[in-house]
């Protein structure tokens, strides 16, 4: 018996197969038809030599063929990879050979960076989507070709249903060795305290390699019968048409990806009535947002998770997103969360600690990672964040930064974090980051690098002072750096390494 991902499209088609599944560029497919094609694409796929666990890579942007070809291998019982379409060709073949892909399915967009990874590795074969069942070695002609008889292959909770690369923020990105019970529970989490219901229209503009796009919104609509809407890219016209045209009733993205849309000058007029949920997770929204939006009538739920917990771990209700600006919220239903001081205590109230993370949506260990897994967990299976937080009196979890990117000033604990969202408040400051700088005096110091928002005017004495009224002398950092651009990783970071390097 299929107890994984790959049973849901037979179990959603059996229970409500006229209800739309997908919708992409004008195209919808009921669940009956979702159904139809994941098996005949996994039987296609079973043709082609692969079968339980072997790994399936997919590299491109959201499209039905994403979901299908991570269905098609739950069905199979084998390993969904999804590539970051951010990576360059090494960082990619990097991937393959360790997740050892045996076939890439890729988007058109893709082909020369497909056929340079087969050089690399021979035995990979190679899938190109594209609407159009005459293309040979295509995604369509290998469904066209296939029998849609359902597989009945069993497949159980502890299987590993997707290897998901981490961002690679802190170092080498990490495959994260998710299982079909990781992910269910996940997608019960966010059941249960988003409230989803069968009617959710959901708007997937932020990538699906992710694993905040995936698991926060997709496979929980999904779960649900609900209907997701794919765009490949944000776009701000885009995404405004899609709202309107398809009720869209959830939307999931990052505060930038918010903020833009505040500022357009549809703003105004949008008619955004169908939207009951807008999901905002990967760093705190900003109090001038949330008023934008609560002019609007809209409210944020907030979220905080990793990859590693599939990856929801705090939510913030909308209710609680305007009395408890900054704050990342409280565990999801089914997980559990506790702080722990370096010395292995608990800390005080209010007092800072790594979050610890644990529950049936958190992995197990990386894939072929056996130090950075011994490393990555408590003895008794707490996931260690790498992640500094405080919690209040009543529950509420605030992020204050990563242990990584914290540094000792004068003997105290500086968290860049915590003067970034200083630097935000700065109506000039449109980015802003700040590492820590060796100093002969302090041991380290803070050195701020910020983008001016084009036609905005701040100097860096200004800036100085205006962190001087509102931070400890410790915190402020030493020098400040003006500069067009931060450096990001591919999945949108702030690569604090690169500046660390670029900086002393
Ligand atoms: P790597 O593990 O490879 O260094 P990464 O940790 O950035 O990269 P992800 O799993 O994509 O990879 O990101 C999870 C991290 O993102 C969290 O550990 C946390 O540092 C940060 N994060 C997520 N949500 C929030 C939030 N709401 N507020 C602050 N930080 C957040
Ligand atoms: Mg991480």
């Amino acid at each position: 018996r299929n107890q994984g991902l790959g049973s849901w499209p037979a179990r959603r088609a059996r229970s409500t197969p006229d209800s739309i599944a997908t919708v992409h560029r004008g195209r919808t497919r009921t669940y009956g038809e979702l159904c139809g094609r994941v098996h005949a694409l996994a039987n296609g796929l079973h043709g082609r030599g692969l079968g339980r666990g072997d790994r399936i890579a997919y590299l491109g942007p959201n499209h039905p063929a994403l979901l299908e070809t991570l269905f098609a291998a739950g069905v199979l019982g084998a390993v969904f990879v999804p590539l970051n379409t951010r990576l360059a060709t090494d960082e990619l073949a990097f991937v393959l050979d360790e997740s050892g892909a045996g076939v890439l399915v890729h988007d058109r967009r893709h082909t020369d960076t497909a056929r340079a990874l087969r050089e690399r590795f021979p035995r990979l074969k190679l899938v190109a989507v594209a609407d159009d069942a005459a293309l040979a070695d295509g995604f369509e002609a290998l469904i066209a070709a296939a029998p849609a008889e359902p597989r009945d292959e069993p497949v159980a909770a502890e299987d590993t249903a997707l290897i998901l690369y981490t961002s690679g923020t802190t170092g080498r990105p990490k495959g994260a060795r998710i299982s079909h019970g990781n992910a269910v529970w996940n997608a019960l989490n966010v059941v249960v305290d988003v409230d989803l219901t069968s009617t959710e229209v959901t708007l997937l503009n932020a990538p699906l390699f992710h694993s905040a796009t995936l698991g926060m919104t997709c496979l929980p609509t999904l779960l649900k019968g609900g209907t997701v809407v794919l765009a490949e890219t944000f776009d701000v016209e885009a995404t405004f048409d899609l709202i309107e045209q398809r009720r869209i009733t959830l939307a999931f993205g990052v505060p930038t990806m918010f903020d833009a849309l505040s500022r357009s000058p549809r703003w105004s007029e949008a008619d955004l009535s169908s939207l009951r949920f807008l999901l905002c997770g990967g760093a705190p929204v900003p109090e001038e947002l949330i008023r934008r939006y609560s002019e609007r009538g809209l409210a944020f739920m907030q979220g905080y998770g990793m990859t590693e917990a599939s990856p929801g771990v705090l939510l913030l209700s909308a209710a609680d997103s305007t009395d408890r600006i900054g704050y990342a919220g409280k565990p999801a239903f089914f997980s559990d969360v506790r702080l722990e001081r370096t010395d292995g205590t608990v800390p005080a109230v209010g007092e800072p600690g790594e979050v610890l993370v644990a529950g049936p949506n958190v992995v197990d260990g990386y894939w072929r990672r056996p130090a950075e897994t011994a490393d990555s967990f408590t003895e008794d299976g707490w996931f260690r964040s790498g992640d500094v937080a405080t919690v209040d009196e009543d529950g509420f979890h605030r992020i204050v930064d990563r242990i990584k990117d914290m540094f000792v000033s004068g003997g105290e604990n500086v968290y860049p974090a915590e003067v970034e969202a200083v630097l935000h408040e700065h109506s000039a400051v449109a980015d802003a980051a700040v590492v820590g700088v060796p100093d002969p005096t302090w041991g380290e110091v803070g050195k701020a690098v910020v983008v001016v928002h084009p036609g905005g005017r701040a100097d860096t004495t200004e800036l100085g002072e205006f962190l001087a009224e509102r931070l400890g002398k410790y915190k402020v950092p030493r020098s400040i750096g003006l500069v067009d651009e931060l450096p990001r990783g591919a999945t949108g970071k702030v690569d604090k390494a690169a500046l660390r390097r670029e900086h002393t």
